[in-house]
Order: structure tokens, then C-alpha cells, then sequence
């Protein structure tokens, strides 16, 4: 077991990916806080875990809200005996062109994706520091870390700040034994991506199979899309390293959609 004992937090678990990457953490050993707004999920997931014989918690938490983010993150701490590992994973979509953003579509997203990772960091950074156990930061970036596509102002600015986020981390985080790194996943099927395809082939005018293939597999070396396990896979690759000689990074799984 690769991260026995060792105290997990993931943000959005309760659907997609977080949930992937929860399941996996608690395989290999961890105890886990399935940390989403949605809290009947949360607990669901939990239950799920819990279970399948490994520990779990679900953890009510809008990660756009200070109070409720210092709140859930001591909950955590206090139930699963200390946070080693935070995957900073809530995340939204909102495609339109530039110009058709509202301000107000603009600030939900920045704030779901860059606040938010933001305020959990703080949170988990101040309790690793403190326990002196050191910990694992982890931002669910995205392809568009890296890239721009149409549609998608507000994701690809945060998708990119979340780089910038991990290695300030990364620096200040190093003389206390905290790492931090990004995982770009290309598409994957989730709620997510479901929701995209409709609303993408509307804009663009063309069918929503055209946009699976034409769009948004079109660049992969296998019109494959990235499957939830890959992306847990990664994050449990960088939750479990055990040096500071990984840190400040991002790793691309794609299929090969975007090559470094
Ligand atoms: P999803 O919709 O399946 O899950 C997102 C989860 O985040 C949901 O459980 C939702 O309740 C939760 N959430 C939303 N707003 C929240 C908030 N304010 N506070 C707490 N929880 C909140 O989506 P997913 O595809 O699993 O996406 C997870 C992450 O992966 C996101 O950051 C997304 O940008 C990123 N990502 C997804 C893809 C993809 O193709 N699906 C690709 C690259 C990156």
C-alpha cells in the first residue's frame, strides 16, 4: 500500500475524477475526506469506501468560501488525524466566446478554480506545516494549463494559474517538506465533459459527434479519450513520491493531445 495511514483530502470527490482519485487514495491505504459541495454524494462515496473496508469521511464544503473551507479542512483534520495530502480537484465549465462571457460567469469560475485552490491550500499548507509531517499538494490542471481552445476563457486563465500556484508552493513549501505539483489530464468522460458536448455543438453548428471527434480527440495520438483511473493513477504518483525532487512540476496524460 502505497499511502498507508497517510490523510487525504480531495476537493469535488463526489463525482468525476476526485472520486476516482479518492477511491484509489483509500486503496492504497489512506484515509480519506471526500470534501464537495454536494454533501449526499460526499457521504455516498464515503459509504462506499467505508464499505470496501478502507476509512472515509464526506466533508461538506464550497471551496469559494473562506469560513467554509478553514471549517471543512479542521473537520478533516480532526477525523481522519491529520492532513498529509491535499488534491485541490472542485471544478467547473462554462464554454462561451469571449465576448459573450458575463462578468458574473467569469468570477464563478476564477473563483471555484484559482480561490478556491487557493484557500485550501492555505488551510492544508498551515496544518502540514505545523504537524511537521510534511504533505503532498496536488492541482487538478488540464490540458489547458498548457493550451487554449475556443470558448473557454476563464478555464484556460485558471487552468494556467494553477502552474504558477504550484510552484510558489513548491518554493515555500520545500523547507517544510511540502511538494506540490499539477496534473493536465486531456478530456475525460465525467458530468463535466457530458454537459460540454451538447452546448459545444450548439455554438459551433455542428453534431455533437463531430465535437467528440472533431474537437475534442481530434489532437490525441488515438481518438481515445483519458479515462478517471489514468488521472488517479498520476495523482497517486505524486501523492506518494517521497522527495522534494518532484515539485513545482505538471504531467500532461492526454494521449498525447499536448507533447512537451
Ligand atoms: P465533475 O463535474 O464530475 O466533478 C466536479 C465536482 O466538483 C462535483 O462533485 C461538484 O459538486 C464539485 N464542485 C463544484 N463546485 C464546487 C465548489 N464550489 N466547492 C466544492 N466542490 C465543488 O467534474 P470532473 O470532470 O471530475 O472535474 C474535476 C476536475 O478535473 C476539475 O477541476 C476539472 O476542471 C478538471 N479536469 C477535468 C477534465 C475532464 O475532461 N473531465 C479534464 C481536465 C481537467
Amino acid at each position: 500500500m502505497k499511502l498507508k495511514d497517510k490523510c487525504a483530502i480531495v476537493t469535488g470527490a463526489a463525482s468525476g475524477i476526485g472520486r476516482e482519485i479518492a477511491m484509489t487514495f483509500a486503496r492504497e491505504g489512506a484515509k480519506v475526506a471526500i470534501a464537495d459541495l454536494n454533501k449526499v454524494a460526499a457521504d455516498a462515496c464515503a459509504g462506499e469506501i467505508r464499505a470496501a473496508g478502507g476509512q472515509a469521511i464526506g466533508v461538506a464544503m464550497d471551496v469559494t468560501d473562506e469560513r467554509a473551507v478553514n471549517d471543512g479542512v479542521a473537520a478533516a483534520v480532526a477525523a481522519l488525524g491529520g492532513v498529509d495530502i491535499l488534491v485541490s480537484n472542485a471544478g467547473i465549465q462554462i464554454v462561451h466566446p469571449l465576448e459573450e462571457f458575463s462578468y458574473a460567469e467569469w468570477k464563478k469560475l476564477m473563483a471555484i478554480h484559482v480561490d478556491g485552490a487557493f484557500l485550501t491550500t492555505r488551510a492544508c499548507l498551515t496544518q502540514m506545516y505545523g504537524s511537521g509531517r510534511g504533505g503532498s499538494i496536488i492541482y487538478m490542471g488540464s490540458i489547458h494549463s498548457k493550451e487554449a481552445s475556443l470558448l473557454k476563457a476563464p478555464y484556460v486563465t485558471a487552468k494556467h494559474g494553477l502552474i504558477g500556484l504550484a510552484k510558489v508552493v513548491a518554493k515555500e513549501g520545500a523547507r517544510h517538506g511540502v511538494r506540490s505539483n499539477v496534473i493536465c489530464p486531456g478530456f475525460v468522460r465525467t458530468p463535466l465533459v457530458d454537459k460540454q458536448i451538447p452546448e459545444q455543438a450548439k455554438t459551433l453548428g455542428i453534431s455533437e459527434d463531430d465535437v467528440i471527434k472533431k474537437v475534442m480527440l481530434k489532437d490525441t495520438v488515438d481518438g481515445q479519450f483519458t479515462t478517471v483511473q489514468d488521472v488517479a493513477e498520476v495523482a497517486l504518483f505524486f501523492a506518494s513520491f517521497p522527495s522534494n525532487a518532484l515539485t513545482g512540476q505538471s504531467l500532461v496524460v492526454s494521449h498525447g493531445w499536448f507533447m512537451q
